[in-house]
């Protein structure tokens, strides 16, 4: 059995009998993982980790083929992004952000750029640095990186140039041209401004990002867009993406 040794952030913890816990990790070098912690919940001393959602560890694993539970021996907390932790708002929005990453990823399928993308926008969270449009770009560069990019260069049916207005279909995948709006029915108009920053988030880096203004008109549908992108190939509603509106609401009263 190889013993490895890489990054991790904690997606979900699940109770295992009296004593153990199951964790499933998103590392930086074997994607996301399951992996049981035997004894935790008896001598929590034994770990250096409490293994709260979304914390930074250091693990080191037994890797066991085809068995898709491998043994945690050491799990060391690196980073627990205390501030963030402790701001209902933002803990709230990294909490989606990991659900999202559960939901987009396959098991055991390494994706180094989504792991240091969420390192970096946890960081910047916990940072307090121009967080608000943080989920967002963050939904925009992780579907772009596991594979759920939507078309957005041309029409997405007959591959023509988009000149004018535009609307974008879930069910298509991307822009369509006034004539082949009847293709999907459900499609929806979307600004020009809409696409322009969809196009500058996926080529730009995550500082590049921070600094672009974003109206909120343009903020306000690009969520709904790729809310419901997300929710479309997904088949279901994430269930911090049901929460969400609920505490955003509660806030702006507080
Ligand atoms: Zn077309």
């Amino acid at each position: 059995m190889p013993i490895n040794k890489t990054q991790a952030l904690v997606l979900r913890t699940f109770d295992f009998r009296e004593t153990s816990l199951i964790v499933s990790f998103y590392t930086k070098d074997f994607g996301k993982i399951h992996g049981i912690l035997k004894g935790i919940r008896t001598e929590p001393d034994k770990f250096a980790s409490t293994l709260e959602p979304f914390s930074h560890n250091e693990i080191i694993f037994y890797q066991k083929k085809n068995a898709g539970l491998h043994l945690v021996s050491a799990c060391d907390l690196k980073n627990n992004f205390l501030s963030l932790r402790n701001d209902m708002y933002r803990f709230g929005h990294a909490s989606f952000m990991m659900e999202l990453l559960d939901a987009l990823t396959p098991l055991e399928d390494k994706n180094e750029a989504i792991f240091d993308l969420t390192m970096e926008c946890l960081s910047h969270m916990d940072m307090n640095i121009n967080y608000e449009k943080i989920p967002t770009i963050y939904k925009i560069k992780i579907l772009s990186l596991s594979g759920f990019k939507p078309h957005l260069n041309s029409c997405v049916c007959c591959n023509d140039r988009i000149l004018s207005q535009s609307k974008f279909s879930n069910y298509l995948g991307g822009l369509l041209c006034p004539r082949c709006f009847k293709k999907d029915v459900k499609a929806t108009l979307i600004f020009r401004g809409t696409v322009a920053s969809i196009s500058y988030i996926e080529k730009n880096d995550l500082s590049n990002n921070l600094r672009l203004g974003l109206n909120p008109q343009i903020k306000r549908e690009l969520d709904n867009l790729l809310n419901s992108f997300i929710e479309f190939h997904l088949e279901k509603k994430l269930k911090t993406q049901r929460v969400l509106p609920y505490l955003e609401n509660v806030l702006e009263k507080v």
